[in-house]
């Protein structure tokens, strides 16, 4: 695991890489990403690197298995007070992971209800912050508990659609104006700015085959549009399951079905297999990074 300890008074340690094991923290520890000057970005990349270099045997070779990265920031102060915290550990550690989902394959089902919110205007939704994972586990479990795998987060009165899980949401579709469209939710502070979201929209962009919008997409415009039979797909995009189909969506006493397109004309298994062949190197790309 790669180490990088912070103090108010001494600033940023030198970073180390070392045997991986528990960390000791206090119960008052703290996610704080404001409080404190960032370690420089492309030190710390050069410090992953260094990381994954020496932990090069775990890299899985499989188009279906990746080494998971993952960075944390947590305040590590002594004390028990609610305040902004004067030590604080930066560690990143790595594991082989295989697909996410189990049922991949046959798609997602979500659990849509309106008494839930994920995140807010003015709130911390848009930062993978600790705090934004524990409390949406409640309505995860109440998820499972009406046979869906994942919550289909709403927010505001229209219920907009905003997240699927931990998963951005795209609707491929044909549009009110009858436009076919590739669409998901702006960064309005709501939505975590996933970077596979982010790939998504600059690779469809980049086709010039349909419109790729960030846009405001409510339940009931997407009830018209299956009644209308104008939905093509949908589908959640996040690192760890890249792209994941959505088959079902309850919402209000309905199980709603989603199409999907026969698997040659499937935008999601498209996006899907240039991203892989991107990330394995078959595609040349300035999005991949030498280790
Ligand atoms: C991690 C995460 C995503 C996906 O982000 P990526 O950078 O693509 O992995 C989307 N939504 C939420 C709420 C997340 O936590």
């Amino acid at each position: 695991m790669l180490t990088i300890e912070w103090s108010a008074s001494e600033g940023w340690q030198a970073p180390l890489i070392k045997p991986f094991g528990n960390l000791s923290l206090h119960p008052a520890c703290s996610s704080l990403h404001y409080a404190i000057q960032a370690f420089d970005q492309s030190e710390f990349l050069e410090c992953i690197r260094r990381l994954v270099k020496i932990d090069q045997d775990w890299v899985p070779h499989s188009d279906s298995a990746s080494l998971y990265i993952r960075p944390t920031f947590l305040g590590t102060e002594q004390s028990l007070g609610v305040k902004k915290a004067a030590n604080a550990l930066l560690y990143v550690i790595l594991c082989p992971v295989g697909s996410y989902f189990n049922s991949q394959t046959d798609g997602l089902s979500l659990w849509a209800d309106p008494k839930y919110t994920r995140a807010w205007k003015g709130g911390t939704g848009n930062y993978k912050m600790g705090g934004n994972y524990g409390c949406s586990l409640f309505a995860q479990y109440e998820a499972e508990d009406h046979g869906c795998q994942q919550v289909l987060w709403l927010y505001g009165e229209d219920h907009q659609i905003t997240e699927a899980g931990t998963m951005n949401i795209f609707l491929h579709w044909i549009n009110e104006d009858g436009e076919e469209e590739l669409a998901t939710p702006p960064l309005d502070g709501i939505i975590l700015p996933g970077v596979t979201r982010q790939s998504i929209l600059e690779l469809t962009g980049k086709w010039g085959e349909f419109k790729v919008t960030e846009r405001y997409l409510t339940m009931s415009q997407l009830c018209s549009a299956l009644q209308q039979l104008r939905v093509k797909e949908a589908f959640g995009s996040g690192t760890a399951c890249m792209i994941c189909p959505i088959r079902h969506i309850v919402y209000q006493g309905e199980n709603l079905h989603i199409p999907c397109q026969d698997k040659d004309s499937q935008l999601s298994s498209r996006i899907a297999k240039e991203l892989t062949d991107i990330q394995h190197g078959r595609t040349p790309s300035d999005w991949t990074f030498l280790v």
